[in-house]
């Protein structure tokens, strides 16, 4: 039993719990401490055999068990209870420690958290973790951000419990400075709702289009995971599709409230995107659609409202429309993620933090819930073009999307017949027809924006800025 921790857990809920066990298994003592004490004495009683640890009663007895320069990890709630623990434990610090946020904090607030810590010397990482309970277990993918010197010698740990992708990468790298870590951890959330909705609209045009049954699209996801779309959510997705409610003997996703919740870093990727001007339409159609769900007085006084009489596809024609939502699927997740790339670049310009976006899709290959084989054909995509103005410039995304095209439109055309909202892949297709068009209505709305406002103009053989005299008495 040592006398001094290498690194300090203060929260130990799931996340916190699981992360200390993760440092103690790999060899690291590891100082545990909670604000309501019994479940820092619970961790210790139940899994103390797996490792070293150092169990602290007082904020004090913490601070005391960590060898200099401390590192102490903090895992709360994000928000408020965030800036009681630093307020706690600031005092008792001295500079050189470090103070490493691995909650779900908005970036906003790292910053702040970090620039005031500077002050007295304590270097603040926050740290975006992804890979929920089981992740902070057996390895998360990591996203520290804060003061490259604090990475020198934080580094080393979080490589050694962090996942590792399938070339034995360890899924951890300082992204940039201040608040760099969480952001990317948002947009990352931000990717992960998107995804989530494009794979339940597959699955409901599946049922109600081709008619298949939960247990038959169970299949479809899995025989989709062992191709291209390859990836850790349309794995689970196939394992909730097959699971059968033992209670009644239904498909467990018929008894389940179609009222999707969400925590807010879906919300916040989408408010952030509007604030920097980047257009992450899939990511806030998925989170505008959790919000449909969830109103369900609105839902059940619309429920009379006229839909289209179109009838289901028959049995002949399933297979092949499965096919096509496969491509649908497949392109609109590259829309997604060219979306979330461009708002982490936009965040690293405005902020100065220097993201390396290759780097970035290389952590979460592993450890994390958008964990994919995709995420490879990323970093490949970045591999060859550090500064890829986006990921449909890269020539092989380019070329997958021009072969899905045509089925995706399909699949697009087929939801609207039937009645059955596509919200992610259709704004995903129109994202697409955006960016390739030669001529956008925007400059409609500019002549508009003259007339009732003189807002001026550019045009397009000409510099500067113009103002037509509108006839009439304005
Ligand atoms: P949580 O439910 O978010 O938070 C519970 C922990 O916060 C407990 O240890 C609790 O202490 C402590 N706490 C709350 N208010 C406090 C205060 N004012 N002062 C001191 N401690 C306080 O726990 P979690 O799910 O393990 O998540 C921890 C952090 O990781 C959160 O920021 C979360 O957003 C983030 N995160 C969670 C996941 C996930 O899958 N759950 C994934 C990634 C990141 P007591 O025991 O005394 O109440």
């Amino acid at each position: 039993m040592s006398t001094s921790a290498q690194i300090g857990v203060t929260g130990l809920a799931v996340m916190g719990r699981n992360l200390a066990r993760n440092f103690a298994r790999n060899g690291y003592t590891v100082a545990v401490h909670n604000r309501t004490a019994s479940r820092t004495r619970d961790l210790v009683a139940e899994f103390g055999g797996e490792g070293d640890f150092i169990a602290a009663e007082t904020a004090k007895d913490f601070v005391a068990a960590l060898e200099r320069p401390r590192r102490l990890v903090v895992m709360v709630k994000a928000g408020d209870p965030t800036d009681a623990v630093i307020q706690e434990f600031a005092p008792l610090l001295e500079p050189g420690d470090m103070i490493i946020d691995g909650g779900n904090a908005h970036f906003a607030d790292t910053r702040r958290r970090e620039h005031d810590l500077r002050e007295q010397g304590i270097h603040f990482v926050g740290m975006g973790v992804s890979g929920g309970e089981e992740g902070a277990l057996h390895g998360p993918s990591i996203m520290p951000g804060g003061p490259k010197e604090s990475y020198d010698s934080l580094g080393p740990m979080l490589e050694k419990i962090s996942a590792k992708a399938k070339d034995g990468a360890p899924c951890v790298t300082h992204v940039g400075p201040d608040g760099a870590g969480h952001f990317v951890k948002m947009v990352h959330n931000g990717i992960e709702y998107a995804d989530m909705q494009l794979i339940g609209e597959a699955y409901q045009l599946l049922r109600d289009v081709a008619g298949y049954s939960p247990a038959q699209i169970a299949d479809i996801f899995r025989t989709w995971n062992t191709g291209r779309l390859d990836s850790y959510l349309i794995e689970i997705t196939a394992e909730v599709l097959s699971h059968v409610d033992a209670a009644t003997g239904k498909p467990f996703v018929d008894v389940v409230v179609d009222q999707a919740e969400q925590k807010g870093t879906g919300r916040w990727t989408v408010q952030i995107a509007l604030d920097l001007g980047v257009p992450v339409s899939g990511i806030a159609e998925a989170v505008f659609a959790r919000s449909v769900s969830g109103h369900a007085a609105l839902r059940e006084a619309s429920r009379g409202l006229a839909g289209p009489t179109a009838s289901p596809l028959s049995e002949s024609e399933a297979g092949a429309f499965a096919d096509r939502v496969e491509q649908a699927l497949y392109a609109s997740k590259i829309v997604s993620y060219t979306q979330g790339f461009h708002e982490i670049a936009a965040g690293s310009e405005e902020y100065d933090w220097n993201v390396d976006l290759g780097a970035i899709s290389s952590i979460w290959r592993g450890g994390c819930i958008i964990r994919a084989a995709f995420l490879d054909r990323i970093r490949a995509a970045y591999d060859a073009r550090a500064d890829l103005p986006s990921l449909l410039s890269d020539e092989t995304f380019a070329q997958e999307i021009a072969g899905a095209q045509d089925d995706w439109r399909e699949v697009v055309v087929a939801a609207t017949r039937q009645g059955v909202p596509t919200p992610g892949f259709s704004a995903a297709l129109a994202y697409y027809d955006a960016l390739r068009a030669e001529r956008l209505p925007a400059a409609l709305t500019q002549g508009q924006r003259d007339f009732f406002g003189a807002h001026t103009y550019r045009r397009v053989d000409r510099d500067g800025s113009f103002h037509t005299l509108w006839g009439g008495d304005r």
